[in-house]
């Protein structure tokens, strides 16, 4: 089988061509983060004109790179959430009319079952699986008891922690997205703040990171009044702490999902799965359990990603008709507890 797959919930523009399960034949990435860097953020009309813009290039070259053409394609498949409506929308009327003017099937995905899926791409992932999805919109526990299964066990109440980087990047005069800045300061300095960690003492698979955005600006406006600079004189320990705690919560709320669904595989992904800290963690901290973490070039958003999510589909033949509308809110259903 061959997939053609698009992702554009976001700021990216991407198209991938996938082999069968695991053999990705391209993997077309057009990111816009220069539009979005001087608005400290993602603009949503801004991405939704730059998807426009981009796609059809993206297309071209996809298939370029596969060296396929459009009657070698078995399917079709697109994000269909969550995401930015405008920004999905792009995405699923390309793919729409891409499957309609070819007569190939549309398999719709969701977004955060790509990133999961990332990994099925490098590794074999064995069931049942726990994954720890960590980006800049989400941060869940799901529980995956076998292929195309999911079953969210835990998500945070408040900020995503990619988000929280991003937020506390901006207090420390990074620019938009600073997750990556913030991780390499970070691995220069030594956890000297000792932020707050939430929900530490609970036997609940939950997170908050809001919390400790505010403690980081807290303390940096604290400072200021005092006449110190943490920001400008002590950056690399600033950054260090708030890592810290942020992993510290990542790694014992997996710990406790791993306790709680014994699985055979710990599966990482979304943006926040590039962080090197986390990375090392993990593979130092999580032993007992088999654990896969994507390369790099498939932790952030990419239509490989959704590819090998919607080869899962493929097999079950679920497919969409052309009448597949966009779902900013998808997500997985909740399970209580099994004790
Ligand atoms: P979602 O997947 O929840 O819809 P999204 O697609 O916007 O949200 P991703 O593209 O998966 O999110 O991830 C982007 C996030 O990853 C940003 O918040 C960015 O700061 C963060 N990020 C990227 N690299 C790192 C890193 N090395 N350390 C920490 N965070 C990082
Ligand atoms: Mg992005
Ligand atoms: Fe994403």
């Amino acid at each position: 089988t061959y997939i053609l797959a698009f992702e554009s919930s976001c700021d990216e523009t991407s198209v991938a061509v996938l082999k069968n399960d695991t053999e990705l034949l391209s993997n077309v990435i057009a990111s816009q983060i220069n539009s979005h860097k001087r608005f400290g953020g993602v603009v949503p009309e801004v991405a939704s004109r730059h998807h426009v813009e981009q796609i059809t290039a993206c297309i071209d070259e996809a298939l370029e790179q596969a060296k396929i053409s459009a009657k070698d394609l078995t399917a079709v498949a697109v994000t269909e959430g969550p995401g930015l409506v405008g920004a999905l929308l792009i995405g699923i009327m390309a793919a729409k009319t891409f499957a309609w003017a070819n007569h190939l099937p549309l398999i719709p995905v969701n977004h955060m079952a790509g990133h999961m899926m990332a990994g099925a791409l490098v590794d074999k992932i064995e069931y049942p699986a726990m994954a720890l999805l960590v980006s800049g919109g989400h941060t869940e526990l799901v529980y995956v008891e076998k292929e195309g299964s999911y079953e969210k066990v835990g998500e945070t109440r408040d900020d995503a922690a990619g988000e929280a980087y991003d937020k506390v990047g901006r207090v420390m005069g990074l620019t938009y997205p600073s997750g990556k800045a913030i991780d390499e300061l970070a691995h220069k300095g030594n956890d000297t703040y000792h932020f707050p960690r939430a929900m530490m003492t609970t036997n609940e698979i939950e997170f908050s990171f809001s919390g400790l955005k505010s403690a980081f600006i807290n303390l940096v406006h604290n400072a200021e009044q005092k006449g110190e600079n943490p920001v400008q004189d002590d950056l690399e320990n600033l950054a260090a702490s708030f890592q810290a705690a942020v992993l510290d919560v990542l790694i014992a709320k997996t710990k406790l999902a791993l306790e709680k669904y014994p699985v055979k595989t710990l599966i990482v992904g979304g943006g926040v799965s590039a962080n090197q800290g986390l990375r090392e963690r993990l593979t130092t901290e999580i032993t007992d359990t088999k654990v896969i973490i994507p390369p790099l070039r498939l932790c952030g958003d990419n239509a490989g990603m959704i590819a090998a999510a919607a080869y899962i589909e493929w097999q079950k033949q679920h497919f969409a008709g052309l009448d597949l509308n966009a779902k900013p809110s998808l997500a997985f259903e909740i399970i209580e507890e099994k004790s």
